[in-house]
């Protein structure tokens, strides 16, 4: 088996490309370093064929050799301080990017998986949010370049099925965490793991009480091989489905850290939701797929990451 993985580079992504060299695959990444690092890729990259290339080029992207089996696209700024940061290149690479790596993907005959995201429900007005739940997004909001371009990927995605019957895949991703991340990541769990081992405050948006479920990394990528190996195309949602509020987080992190930095709030950034949270009844109908590994053992394992890096 042969796959490419666009984004190959990043926090998801290099987690993913282990599990496929692991289990014996030959992998090609194809990434333009805008977020990702080589570091992620350290432990197989004599195994790993890297290409330096922006996927919103699409003579870049015809020019990557074949032949290939699969094609996972996660190949997008995800973090807002990415996006923020990057609004234009989100967009292109949302856009552009998903159509030529379809292309790339319809030429070799290989299925595609898409990793989409939970932005597309917006700020939902419906709680757990299936795959049904058409969303609640602003178009021309800060978190725009992100959520419409997802939005627009997933819309792409599902016309080369149509059009020429493209195996394709879409899943859509909750937050995720673990090993990786970035420091400047901007994230809640990698800033709070941050602040607490530097004795920092530890800065939680608004109250606090807005909540996240979060999902660990190890446990995704499972979902994402499951997906891909699947007949299902989706969109699947793919995250863990357990509660949890900013403050109750921040403060957790702070005891597993055994830090004594102060907790301390600031204003909310522009159209953050309040509530998400996956209804993954779909993914373990379709896949057989439900996350396993708690909260705690997935933060210890971040905190210790991040302890060694620093
Ligand atoms: P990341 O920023 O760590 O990884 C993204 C990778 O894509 C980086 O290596 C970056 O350099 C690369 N990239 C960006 N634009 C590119 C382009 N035009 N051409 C080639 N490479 C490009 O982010 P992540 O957290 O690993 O997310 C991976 C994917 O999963 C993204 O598509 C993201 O939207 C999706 N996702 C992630 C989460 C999460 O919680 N981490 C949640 C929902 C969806």
């Amino acid at each position: 088996m042969r796959a490419l993985i666009a984004g190959g580079a990043g926090f998801v992504g290099s987690h993913l490309v282990e599990r496929l060299v692991d289990a014996g695959h030959e992998v090609v990444v194809v990434d333009d370093f805008s977020t990702g690092r080589r570091e992620n890729l350290a432990a197989v990259a004599h195994q790993v064929t890297i290409v330096d290339a922006d996927i919103a080029d699409a003579a870049a992207v015809d020019a990557i050799e074949g032949p290939f089996d699969q094609v996972y696209n996660l190949a997008s700024p995800a973090s807002p301080v990415d996006y923020h940061r990057l609004p234009i290149h989100t967009l292109m690479t949302g856009s552009m990017g998903v159509k030529n790596t379809l292309d790339l993907a319809h030429a070799h005959g290989a299925r595609y998986l898409l990793a989409s995201t939970s932005e597309v429900y917006g700020d939902p007005q419906v709680h757990p949010q299936p795959e049904t739940y058409l969303g609640h997004v602003n178009p021309v909001g800060p978190r725009s370049v992100y959520d419409e371009a997802k939005r627009f990927g997933e819309a792409m995605t599902a016309a080369y099925r149509r059009e020429f019957g493209v195996d394709t895949k879409i899943v859509r991703i909750f937050n995720t965490f673990g090993p990786r991340m970035r420091v400047e990541d901007g994230r809640a769990i990698p800033n709070f793991v941050h602040q607490a081992l530097t004795g920092r405050e530890i800065t939680v948006a608004g109250d606090g009480h807005q909540t996240r479920s979060i999902c660990y990394v190890d446990d995704l990528v499972g979902g994402l091989v499951a997906m891909m190996q699947s007949s299902a195309t989706g969109p699947v949602n793919l995250g863990n489905p357990e509660e949890i509020s900013m403050l109750d987080l921040a403060t957790w992190i702070r005891d597993l850290a055994e830090s004594s930095s102060q907790i301390v709030h600031v204003p909310r950034p522009v159209d953050d939701p309040q509530i998400r949270r996956p209804d993954i009844t779909l993914a373990g109908e379709l896949l057989g797929w439900s996350p396993s590994t708690t909260a705690e053992i997935g933060l210890k394992a971040t905190i210790e990451d991040f302890r060694n890096r620093r």
